[in-house]
């Protein structure tokens, strides 16, 4: 599909970036006046990636986390939220609701929110090279007179 319009972002791996890299995401897609509801699913999936950047996979230091949005046709948003972690031993599992390598404070379940806020939800993951969370979204039709 081709590509209408793109950006690409490097941040650190600080907490506060979260926020940050959810509010650039939202900002970039609002070109395509989605409804309130897509937003706020699209920024919520974006949290959850990475925050898992953050607190998964530069567990013990900070590293850099590479973020990019594209719009294709059809109002078709692809979003990569990509670290250069520790990386994910075993995918499938990873992605089961609740499981977690995380502590008390985790509950296991931002790739299940990914999944169901998301249209398509792809992880791609290499132990000691990093992960690339890839989410897609299509947005609907609007109609305006
Ligand atoms: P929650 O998101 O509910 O706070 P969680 O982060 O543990 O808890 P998920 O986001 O579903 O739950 O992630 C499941 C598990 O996958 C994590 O506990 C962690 O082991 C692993 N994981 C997720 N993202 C990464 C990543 N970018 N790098 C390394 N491991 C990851
Ligand atoms: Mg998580």
């Amino acid at each position: 599909m081709k590509s209408k319009n793109k950006f690409s972002l490097t941040v650190t791996s600080n907490s506060y970036n979260e926020s940050f890299v959810r509010v650039a995401v939202a900002s970039f897609v609002a070109q395509l006046d989605p409804t309130i509801e897509e937003l706020c699913d699209i920024k919520t999936a974006v949290s959850e990636a990475v925050t898992n950047a953050i607190v998964h996979a530069y567990k013990n230091d900070i590293g850099k986390i590479y973020i990019t949005t594209e719009i294709l046709e059809n109002r078709m948003v692809v979003i990569k939220i990509r670290d250069r972690g520790c990386g994910i031993p075993d995918i499938k599992k990873a992605m089961e609701p609740l499981f977690t390598t995380g502590d008390g404070e985790r509950a296991g379940l931002g790739f299940a929110v990914m999944e169901s806020f998301m249209d398509k939800l792809y992880v791609k993951s290499t132990i000691n090279k990093g992960t690339t969370v890839t989410l897609k979204k299509k947005l609907s039709i609007r109609v305006t007179n």
